[in-house]
């Protein structure tokens, strides 16, 4: 550790300071250089000053890294920003989103153990579950995210976690996140959100009772769609055993990516702002374009749950997602209309991306099960970027020329 310098100052400094400040200055720990802004340390391993001071670090009996597959001062200083932002205790920084999730698992589950996920998650979370944990021992059911009743009704003597993305892509259903993390630990259970398509600049699930939350950094929090990163955060105890595995396992980030992360937090919250401004008014006028059947967005006065979605984020995200009138032939010519917004299933960049799920992320499900989790061939997501908003407006006027 390199604390001499004048890293105690750093620390007192930040008591009770807002997050645009902790999004800012958390984390960082100068070198003897003095550097401003943090430093990347690609090392894979650290010297000792003496065999006497390898085996003191070793036992853990004095601070300081040892392989960076362990700790690594770039990393370190990613994990404790995104837990000042998370009100965490700890984070522990991973090599993507899925070993986020995978870490989380592995660490606080058996073979055995019962996990009760939200219905409509990310795809490559559904395959883990079913093609790799389920091998494992590990049962999984699925329970619509919004509907608390079912939750309530699915759980087993097992059951040890629930794992949740609120809001859901691409429908933007939400949970009640704190009357979910009642039900979870009045039946000693574990919540996890996976917390992507906010981040913390928009909705903080530890403080609403959540145990855990996840990231995939490689959306919004890198923000540029240019590197892959994780991060798992919650009480101390918990990450303990999250670090274990992750350590052991080695599914760690680079000191790079982290750096590039700490760039993107740093201007995650004003990027937040203009994401959701712009989402927010393509959303009002898609909603009045007769071309159009429904607008699923939550900061519409018109989303079944925007009362939730405004108690419960500071924002309303920045992904729209709207049916098209007509079937999956409308849905594709309004697509391979636009000019300017890139085809792409990826979000949380720059970049506007539209992408249909029904033959994309959702392709591999059963027309059947499309179907009950709302996935209408007609549908189309949108994760609005930075561009201007007068030439995203124009390019998805494009679209509706095309139907
Ligand atoms: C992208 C994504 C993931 C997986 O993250 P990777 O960084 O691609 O591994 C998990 N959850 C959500 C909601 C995502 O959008």
């Amino acid at each position: 550790m390199t604390q001499e310098w004048d890293a105690g100052r750093l620390d007192s400094d930040l008591d009770g300071v807002g997050f645009a400040t902790l999004a800012v200055r958390a984390g960082q720990h100068r070198s003897p250089e003095g550097e401003h802004s943090e430093a990347i340390y690609p090392t894979s391993s650290y010297v000792f000053r003496s065999a006497a001071d390898a085996a003191a670090r070793f036992a853990g009996e004095v601070p300081g890294n040892v392989y960076s597959r362990y700790t690594n001062p770039t990393v370190r200083a990613f994990e404790e920003r995104i837990a000042a932002l998370e009100g965490a205790e700890q984070a522990v920084a991973t090599s993507s989103g899925m070993s986020a999730i995978l870490a989380l698992v592995m660490s606080l589950c058996s073979g055995g153990d019962h996990i009760l996920v939200s219905r409509s998650v990310f795809g490559s979370t559904i395959s883990l579950f079913e093609k790799y944990l389920k091998r494992f021992g590990v049962q999984v059911d699925y329970v619509p995210l919004a509907d608390l009743h079912a939750w309530a009704a699915a759980f087993k003597a097992n059951t040890k976690l629930l794992f949740v993305e609120s809001p859901s892509n691409p429908l933007a259903e939400l949970v009640d996140i704190s009357a979910l993390a009642e039900i979870a630990h009045s039946k000693n259970a574990l919540l996890a959100v996976d917390n992507c398509f906010c981040t913390p600049a928009l909705q903080q699930p530890l403080k609403l009772g959540a145990d855990i939350v996840m990231h995939s950094a490689t959306k919004y929090i890198d923000g540029q769609g240019r590197s892959m990163g994780g991060v798992v955060a919650g009480k101390a105890e918990l990450m303990k055993e999250v670090v274990g595995f992750l350590r052991t396992a080695g599914p760690t980030l680079s000191p790079f990516n982290a750096w590039i992360f700490l760039k993107g937090l740093e201007t995650l919250r004003v990027r937040m702002q203009a994401h959701c401004a712009s989402a927010q008014q393509l959303a009002e006028w898609l909603e009045r374009q007769p071309g159009i059947e429904h607008v699923y967005y939550s900061g519409l006065p018109s989303h079944p749950q925007h009362e939730l979605a405004k108690r419960q984020q500071s924002g309303f995200g920045a992904v729209v997602s709207f049916e098209v009138k007509g079937g999956k032939a409308a849905a594709w010519r309004f697509i391979d209309a636009t000019r300017v917004i890139s085809i792409t299933t990826n979000l949380g960049d720059t970049k506007t991306t539209i992408a249909h799920p029904a033959t994309t992320s959702h392709g591999r499900l059963s027309p059947a099960e499309r179907a009950s989790s709302g996935i209408h061939d007609n549908l189309i997501r949108l994760a609005v970027g930075l561009e201007d908003i007068v030439d995203l407006q124009a390019d998805l006027a494009r679209g509706l020329a095309a139907l």
